[in-house]
């Protein structure tokens, strides 16, 4: 169990222009917890985690992280403190290199070269085989090694919390595996983590504890063992 609440959502009401699409949802997320996000296409999953990023505005509600309000505030002021969030889909930049699209990812405003290679080093631990790639055009790599990419691009700002889009999106079993011991490794080193995956028993397998979402509401919610 957490001791420290790293995200607190509350009464949060969202949509897209006059579309309603999420409906009074409430969410925590410990600290060093992964939680994960399940539901039917078009629950709305996504779109919780682009309004908790800032890419999406609140409508009403409040989304505390780390002791902070940060409902409606800038998407590169959330990620300064500490809230990274990789989408679905990768959103790599194919046509840069691997060490470019990292470090897109550093968000630390002139940051010397020891510091960038520290962050790099950061991410090899969790990511080696990037560490052999890093002249590598992006667009070249597996679709796995991609989401690796995407992951140690949201690594780079060093967050608190991360939250994960259907990162095992059309990658092969094997690299599902990869990706979720990845996912675990980061949990252990303290990081938080709100995933949003289609995968339910692989990912519930992982979690802590689980909200299921329908038609822009939390239907239910408890531990991953249980709902599992
Ligand atoms: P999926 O797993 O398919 O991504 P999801 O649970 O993440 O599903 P969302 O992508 O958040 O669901 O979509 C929730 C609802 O919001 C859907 O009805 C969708 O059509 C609608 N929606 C998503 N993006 C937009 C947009 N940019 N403009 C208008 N409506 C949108």
């Amino acid at each position: 169990m957490w001791h420290q609440l790293m995200l607190k959502i509350e009464n949060l009401f969202a949509g897209y222009g006059r579309v309603q699409v999420l409906k009074d949802i409430n969410i925590e997320v410990g600290k060093g917890e992964i939680v994960c996000l399940v539901g039917a296409n078009g629950a709305g999953k996504s779109t919780l985690l682009k309004v908790i990023s800032g890419i999406v505005a609140t409508a009403q509600g409040r989304i505390t992280f780390h002791d902070q309000e940060i409902a409606n505030h800038k998407p590169d002021q959330i990620v300064r403190m500490g809230l990274s969030h990789v989408p679905e889909g990768r959103q790599i930049f194919g046509d840069l290199t691997v060490r470019q699209n990292l470090m897109r990812g550093s968000y630390v405003d002139k940051v010397k070269k020891e510091e960038m290679e520290r962050l790099f080093n950061f991410v090899f631990d969790f990511f080696p085989i990037l560490k052999t790639r890093l002249t590598q055009k992006a667009g070249t790599m597996s679709g796995g090694e991609q989401q690796m990419l995407a992951i140690g691009r949201g690594l780079m700002s060093q967050p608190k919390l991360l939250l994960l889009d259907e990162p095992s999106l059309g990658l092969a079993p094997l690299m599902v595996e990869t990706i979720l011991k990845v996912i675990q490794n980061l949990c252990s080193t303290g990081i938080s983590i709100l995933l949003v995956e289609q995968n339910v028993n692989a990912a519930l397998q992982i979690s802590d504890r689980a909200y299921v979402m329908e038609t822009g509401s939390i239907v239910t919610h408890g531990k991953a063992r249980e709902l599992m």
